[in-house]
Formats: structure tokens, C-alpha cells, sequence
């Protein structure tokens, strides 16, 4: 039996372990398949407060873990399978393995959305990014390509028109989905173009290891071009990884964990950090920061005996 058990090794999870483990309740931590959350898919974090000469995401996180086992946190590796958190002690299932807790910190993150392409994930960290906030700096003064027609889209190719020469942005359609708002802010914005109607088939070049164009094809009219791009951002959108907590805890309409009180979920016991309740900062200091709050709303629900 575990006093808390923690699902997900981004820097919410981290945080929340270290937290826990200097309250000596002796965290478990499941690392899931995605090891490491988002920091570990993008380079140099610029804006993670102490580090004034930045500091590679990977690394980041490898001093977070380093500092969560330095007080005695166990991680485990895998995914959960399954949860049952209709009555305590609650029960996380990893395949055959089952194990049993008294509270639960879920943070098990969002992952951005992709396109699915190969050449897509191999360069994945070189040239193409799913962080505006994230990547933007290192495009300054070139040329560059959004794709999606969302929220997300225009958000990122506002802010990436701070550093890039041009911003294209691709969309599959020839409306966009975004607010009025934000479509009103794009249109007005100079260093935006918009290639519409039009989906990217490949990226080039995994071969060289950086990226020198996206290949696009016209939905209409069949047509394909090679558009010269150095930086790639993929705008369309995240997913919550919730899967495993449909019908038990209550989520908005686009499946974030709900919290009140701040780090609770519906359930009693049940804490949630970092994006997977989150939808609008995302960033990695929020998401540790309220990882911080998950562990010590967990040690005063144990404390009280609820
Ligand atoms: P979204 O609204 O679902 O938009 C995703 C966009 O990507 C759509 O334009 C969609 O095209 C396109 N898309 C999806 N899959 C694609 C694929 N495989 N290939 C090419 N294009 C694809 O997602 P979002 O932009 O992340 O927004 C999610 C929610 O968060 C929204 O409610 C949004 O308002 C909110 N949000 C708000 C802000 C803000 O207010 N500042 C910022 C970010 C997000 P179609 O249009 O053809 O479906």
C-alpha cells in the first residue's frame, strides 16, 4: 500500500515527487511512455526561471529526477493500464501488476498533436516544433511555416511573427477555425501569409538532419510544392491524456481534468497537475508549480485522515 502513488514523469510528476518524497511519504512514481513529458521533446528552455544561460529541456528534467530520487522517490517504468478509483484504497493497474494507494497525483500531461508523418518525428528538435514559446527564438529572421487553422495555429504564428522573417501558415481548408479575435489580429499582421486548402505530405530533409522545405499538396486541385521553410511548428492542437479516467473523474468538454480547491479532481484523494488540467498556460514552470501544489494538497488530505 502507497501513501501517494503519481502518474506521470513531466515536471509536474517530478515536482510533485519532490515534494512528497521531503514529506517522507515515499512516492512511487509511474514514468508512462512518454518519459520525461515535453520538456524532453524540445532543446534549449530559455524561460525556466534560474538559468540564465538557458537550459536543455532533456536536462532539465534529468536534475529533476536526480533530485526526486536524492529523497526517496521510487520510479517505476510503464504505463498504467487501468484505474479504479471508485473506492480507497484506489488501484492502478500496469498490466498483470496491481498496486494499491491512498491518494493519486495525475500528471500524465498532454501530447501535442501530429501530423504523423515520419520525416515529421525524425525531425522532431530540428526545425520541427510543437512550441512557439518553446523554439520561436532560435528562427529569427527567417522563414517559417504553421500548420493548423486553430486557436493554437494562430496564437503560435502571432508570437512566432516576433522573430521570424515571414510566417506561412497552412490549413487544410480555406476558413479558419480560430476566434474572430485572433483571426482579426492574423489578417492585420503583415509578416503573415496564408496557403490555404493545402496539407503537408512530407518534411525534408531527414537525411541532413534539419529541415530546408514541407512538401504540400492542393485538397482542391491535387497540386503538389515544395515550400522552403527552416522551422515547421505544428498547431493542431493537444490531446489530454485522460483516456484512463473516462467516467471516473469529471473533465471538461475537451477532456482536462476539472480541479477545484486547487490541485482536486472530483474524486477525493484524486489530485491533478501540470497540462492535463490545464489548457490554457501550459508551460513548464506552471505545470511544476502546480505539481508543487498536487503534493501538498495529498500530505494534508493524508494528515487530516479524510
Ligand atoms: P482546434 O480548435 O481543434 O483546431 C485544430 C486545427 O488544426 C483546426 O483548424 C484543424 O483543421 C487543424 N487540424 C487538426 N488536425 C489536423 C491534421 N491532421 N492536419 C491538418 N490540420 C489539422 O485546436 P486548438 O487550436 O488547439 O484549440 C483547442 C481549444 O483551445 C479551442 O477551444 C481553442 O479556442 C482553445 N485555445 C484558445 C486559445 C486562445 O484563446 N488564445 C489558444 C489556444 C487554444 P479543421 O479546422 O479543418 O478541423
Amino acid at each position: 500500500m502507497r501513501n501517494v502513488l503519481i502518474i506521470g514523469s513531466g515536471c509536474a510528476g517530478l515536482t510533485a515527487a519532490i515534494y512528497t518524497a521531503r514529506a517522507n511519504l515515499s512516492p512511487l512514481l509511474i514514468r508512462g511512455h512518454e518519459a520525461g513529458g515535453q520538456l524532453s521533446l524540445t532543446t534549449l528552455v530559455e524561460n525556466y526561471p534560474g538559468f540564465p544561460k538557458g537550459v536543455q529541456g532533456p536536462e532539465l528534467i534529468e536534475m529533476m529526477q536526480k533530485q526526486a530520487a536524492e529523497f526517496g522517490t521510487e520510479f517505476q517504468e510503464g504505463d498504467v493500464t487501468r484505474v479504479d478509483l471508485g473506492k480507497r484504497p484506489f488501484v492502478v493497474e500496469m498490466g498483470r501488476e496491481t498496486i494499491e494507494t491512498r491518494t493519486l497525483i495525475i500528471a500524465s500531461g498532454a501530447s501535442a498533436k501530429m501530423l504523423g508523418l515520419e520525416s515529421e518525428r525524425k525531425l522532431l528538435g530540428h526545425g520541427v516544433s510543437t512550441c512557439a514559446t518553446c523554439d520561436g527564438f532560435f528562427f529569427r529572421g527567417k522563414p517559417i511555416v504553421v500548420v493548423g487553422g486553430g486557436d493554437t495555429a494562430a496564437e503560435e504564428s502571432l508570437f512566432l511573427t516576433r522573430f521570424a522573417s515571414e510566417v506561412s501558415v497552412i490549413h487544410r481548408r480555406d476558413q479558419l477555425r480560430a476566434s474572430k479575435i485572433m483571426q482579426d489580429r492574423m489578417r492585420r499582421n503583415e509578416k503573415i501569409k496564408f496557403i490555404w486548402n493545402s496539407t503537408v505530405t512530407d518534411v525534408v530533409d531527414p537525411d541532413q538532419g534539419y529541415v530546408t522545405g514541407v512538401k504540400l499538396k492542393n485538397v482542391q486541385t491535387g497540386e503538389e510544392r515544395l515550400q522552403p521553410t527552416e522551422g515547421v511548428f505544428i498547431g493542431i492542437g493537444h490531446s489530454p491524456n485522460t483516456g484512463l479516467f473516462k467516467g471516473q473523474l469529471e473533465m471538461d468538454e475537451l477532456g482536462y481534468l476539472k480541479t477545484h480547491q486547487g490541485s482536486r479532481t472530483s474524486v477525493a484523494g484524486v489530485f491533478a497537475a501540470g497540462d492535463v488540467q490545464d489548457r490554457v498556460y501550459r508551460q513548464a514552470i506552471t505545470a511544476a508549480g502546480s505539481g508543487c501544489m498536487a503534493a501538498i494538497d495529498a500530505e494534508r488530505f493524508l494528515e487530516a485522515g479524510e
